[in-house]
């Protein structure tokens, strides 16, 4: 049978993206659905703009640690409309270069809605188109929890294009983005609140960073209600008012709620196709990404596995490979994928954690240092860096790496090189340092902790 495309892939972001262009290179025929902006959640409303704000928030500190380093600064006070608009018009050029990669590689780019009609059939505003493979590569979305005033919150998606600066925030939720905003928010100058309703947040990270990171943020003057939850809000002359579990009132001018993305299948006609989804509206795949229904593949947030933009890439990589190449049959190995929360100071992990590493291995040892980085001897803050690595006694490997400090991701990611390639505690020690950094403490750290 003749079809239109060799692949039609849904959702122009990390994963479709990477997936179109890399079967397009295997000289496969291509195109591709974006309905909302080019590059997906990452590039729009995600990682980008939300590093770009974690730079400009950071500048507070900046500001005050110069002064002890000869320099007279005077804080003139932050324009938010300067950062917001500088980020949107950044966000703007990369979605040029998204169409412009798109286009050179042959791919056909077509704007709108896709939904399917059958199991090679996609109907869009301007027509009907057919593809012997479909890929949807659709995303996440943010989801908030029912609850009387919900209207009154916004999400990481309303967080980017503000009209004004809050004066106070509070952030509802115990994840990436709640870390990353509350921090985010408190740099730019904002009275922060962040409410978990658990213990200790960041659940699935390591305990100990978990706690060094929950007193850090409190150092930052970011205040954490743990084991609360919210049961209403009310508007109250434009400043929003949270009703507490255990009955008390927090006032807020702006309430942001983080609270998990739900994977974006809805109204794309996966169940009458056929296509099986999960509990939570996830696509269930394979190992190597195929759904219920043969030809039709899924990958990225809408798989509600890894929701990690080089994981998405990864994914559309392995599958154009697999599907146009003439290589063997490949699957991604999901252990040791290394991941970032760009909290301030942020968190650098790769590997297992300590209580992983623990239930697996029974006898680890643990090398954990903590420090004042160099720069604040200077400057007299009081933020500290910790580090810590796991090695299975048995074997000597390194099996988790975890740092929370300044440029931890850029640190992390070198290490999760060794980390997948096996590294022994005694190659650590063998590797020399570069002096001085803080990155050398992981191959000077000699003493297991007791
Ligand atoms: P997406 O990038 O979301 O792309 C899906 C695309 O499909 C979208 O453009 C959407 O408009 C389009 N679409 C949906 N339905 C249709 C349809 N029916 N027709 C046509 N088009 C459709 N990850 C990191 O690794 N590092 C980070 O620092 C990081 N920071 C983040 C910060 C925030 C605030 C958020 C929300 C996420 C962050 N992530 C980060 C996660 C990362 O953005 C996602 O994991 C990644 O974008 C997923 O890629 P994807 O291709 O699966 O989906
Ligand atoms: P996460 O899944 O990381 O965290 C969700 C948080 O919300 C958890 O603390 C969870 O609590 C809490 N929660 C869930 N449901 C409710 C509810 N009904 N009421 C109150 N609290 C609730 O999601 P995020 O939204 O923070 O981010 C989505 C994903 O995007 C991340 O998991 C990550 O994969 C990706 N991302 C990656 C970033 C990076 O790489 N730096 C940055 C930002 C996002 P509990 O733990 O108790 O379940």
């Amino acid at each position: 049978m003749n079809y239109d495309y060799d692949l039609f892939v849904i959702g122009a972001g990390s994963g479709g993206v990477r997936a179109s262009r890399i079967a397009a290179s295997y000289g496969a025929s291509v195109a591709i659905a974006e309905n909302t902006y080019l590059g997906g959640t990452c590039v729009n409303v995600g990682c980008v703009p939300k590093k770009l704000f974690v730079y400009g928030s950071h500048f507070s500190e900046d500001f005050a640690d110069a002064k002890a380093y000869g320099w007279n600064i005077e804080n003139r006070g932050f324009d938010w409309r300067r950062l917001r608009d500088n980020k949107t018009r950044e966000i703007e050029r990369l979605n040029g270069i998204y169409e412009s990669l798109l286009e050179n590689a042959g791919v056909a780019l077509k704007l709108g809605t896709a939904r399917l009609e059958d199991a090679h059939t996609l109907v869009m505003e301007d027509g009907t188109y057919t593809a012997k493979y479909i890929l949807v590569a659709t995303g996440s979305w943010p989801s908030v929890p029912e609850f009387p005033g919900d209207e009154f919150v916004i999400t990481s998606n309303e967080a980017f294009y503000l009209e004004e600066f809050p004066e106070k925030v509070v952030v509802v939720g115990g994840g990436y983005i709640a870390v990353e905003f509350a921090g985010i928010f408190a740099g730019l100058g904002a009275e922060t609140e962040l409410i978990y309703r658990g213990n200790l947040f960041l659940r699935g990270f390591d305990h100990g960073v978990r706690e060094f990171v929950a007193g850090e943020l409190r150092e930052k003057h970011i205040r954490l209600n743990f084991d609360t939850q919210v049961q209403g809000i009310e508007e109250r002359e434009g400043r929003k008012c949270l009703l507490l579990g255990d009955g008390t009132t927090m006032d807020a001018d702006l309430v942001m709620y983080a609270t998990g993305r739900t994977p974006n299948t809805k109204d794309l006609g996966l169940e009458t196709v056929g296509v099986e989804l999960s509990k939570r509206g996830g696509i269930v795949v394979d190992d190597y990404y195929q759904t219920s229904v043969p030809n039709i593949y899924a990958i990225g947030d809408v798989i509600d596995a890894v929701q990690l933009t080089p994981v998405a890439i990864a994914e559309g990589m392995c599958l154009a490979g697999n599907l146009f190449s003439e290589r063997t049959r490949q699957k991604i190995d999901y252990e040791n994928i290394p991941t970032a929360v760009f909290c301030q100071p942020n968190i650098g992990t790769v590997g297992l954690t300590e209580e992983q590493a623990v239930e697996r291995y029974g006898e680890i040892d643990v090398y954990q240092s903590e420090f004042k980085p160099m720069k604040h001897t200077l400057s007299g803050r009081s933020e500290r860096t910790m580090m810590k690595l796991l090695v299975n006694r048995a074997t000597d490997i390194v099996v988790g790496a975890h740092m929370v400090g300044p440029e931890a991701g850029e640190i992390i990611q070198g290490i999760a090189v060794a980390i997948v390639a096996g590294a022994t505690k005694t190659q650590f020690d063998k590797t020399i340092g570069i002096h001085p950094t803080a990155a050398e403490e992981f191959v000077t750290m000699r003493e297991p902790r007791a």
